[in-house]
């Protein structure tokens, strides 16, 4: 979408990475790195957004991404406010563009928002004024833009080079964000061998994510892979019909140590989190040697912090 860069070809918004260079994305996560005391550990900011006002708008649930939007915004000197959907005029009726016009009034210079449906974002950052960026922190089953750079980085951090990188992404990948940003990002960055595993009826629909190879088997896919990204059954957006059952599903999709060492040696697990241990991976993938979920999680306070700081300098240029 090139409606979240400006004229120049600086971030305005953060919408999705549908569309974004290998460039741009190499140059957020060099700044990010700049903000990692080292790989998962997140430093201080360098106030590059004092002065600035970030609002914050969760829809849906959120540990890390909120927590860390937050700690991220605020490590760069901004002031930051937290709308509490519950407790708000959302439950009067308000739609959301309303409440976000409503809040923008008040001089706001970011809104954070997850919400559910699909195309909201766009058609919100269509309709802010000169002073507001939107960052998308979570779109239905769409884009998760911030999880996908995160992941990116984690995995520069370990694998040197993209183009000759297999990534498998395993599980629920139909109803996540998460697999299509990590999808954007991966292509744009020149993998080539991007597999998508998990039953037919939660792989995506044919005439999606077509660059990449699908399996239903577990072990055939995950073979060699330089990365394995797994993924949570996302009840919250199943039809009744489409929820496995979990029996059968773990036995074929749970990650444990007999499948990785299908992959390569020196493969990474990377989780976006919340993990279901016993579903998505035994306990001793989880917390094993070559998990990098902890370290996701703190890449994702760098990943933000260059976020905003790549769009607040676009804003002061
Ligand atoms: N936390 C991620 C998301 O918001 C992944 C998940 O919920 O499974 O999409």
């Amino acid at each position: 979408m090139n409606e979240q860069l400006d004229s120049r070809g600086h971030l305005r918004h953060l919408i999705t990475l549908d569309g974004l260079s290998g460039d741009v994305l190499s140059g957020l996560m060099d700044r990010a790195e700049a903000y990692l005391i080292a790989p998962g550990q997140p430093g201080p900011g360098d106030g590059s957004l004092e002065g600035l006002t970030v609002c914050q708008l969760f829809f849906e649930a959120s540990t890390r991404t909120k927590i860390s939007f937050e700690l991220a915004a605020r490590r760069q000197g901004a002031d930051v406010v937290n709308l509490v959907i519950p407790t708000s005029s959302a439950a009067k009726g308000e739609t959301v563009l309303d409440t976000l016009l409503t809040i923008q009034s008040m001089a706001v210079d970011f809104f954070v928002v997850r919400h559910k449906e699909a195309g909201l974002m766009r058609s919100i950052a269509t309709r802010l004024g000169d002073r507001a960026s939107l960052i998308n922190a979570g779109e239905g089953q769409q884009s998760h833009p911030t999880q996908g750079l995160l992941d990116v980085l984690t995995i520069r951090q370990h694998k040197k080079d993209f183009k000759n990188l297999s990534v498998a992404i395993t599980g629920d990948i139909r109803h996540s964000r998460v697999a299509r940003s990590a999808c954007h990002a991966l292509l744009a960055l020149g993998v080539h061998d991007l597999r998508l595993i998990g039953p037919e009826n939660l792989l995506p629909e044919s005439n999606e994510l077509t660059h990449a190879r699908r399996y239903t088997d577990f072990d055939a896919g995950i073979k060699d892979c330089d990365v394995v990204m797994m993924l949570r059954l996302q009840k919250e957006r199943m039809k009744s019909g489409d929820i496995p059952d979990l029996e059968s599903y773990r036995k074929q999709y749970c990650l444990t140590s007999r499948r990785l060492k299908l992959a390569s040696g020196n493969a990474i697990v990377m989780h976006p989190g919340p993990i279901n241990r016993g579903t998505d991976m035994a306990d001793e993938v989880a917390d094993g040697r070559q998990s990098v979920v902890r370290q996701q999680v703190g890449n994702g306070v760098a990943m933000r912090m260059a976020v905003l700081a790549a769009i607040a300098a676009g804003k002061k240029s």
